[in-house]
């Protein structure tokens, strides 16, 4: 669904919400039943952040050429602990 909007010369804009490609030039005023012409609009586009920017351009550049990983990330000194029932726990 998605909304379309009109213009009655009477009541102003309204919008209705009908199947994609679906809206008639015109379209019935749901108030005083006057025709009412359609308004195109902009759609409604927002601008990504930096951070999703970012990410966007770093999924592009992996979809590329990804990288080759021969082991495990690198863990940051002191920021991952450890719980201590781990070290319980029975080694091959
Ligand atoms: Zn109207």
């Amino acid at each position: 669904m998605v909304t379309y909007g009109y213009s009655c010369h009477r009541c102003g804009n309204f919008d209705v919400r009908l199947p994609i490609g679906t809206a008639p030039v015109e379209y019935v005023c749901p108030d005083c039943a006057a025709v009412a012409r359609r308004v195109y609009s902009s759609p409604a586009l927002s601008v990504p952040s930096k951070l999703l920017k970012g990410l966007h351009e770093q999924e592009e550049q992996s979809r590329e050429s990804p990288s080759v990983v021969s082991g495990p990330p690198p863990t940051r000194c002191g920021s991952a602990s450890v719980h201590p029932a781990i070290a319980s726990l029975p080694r091959p």
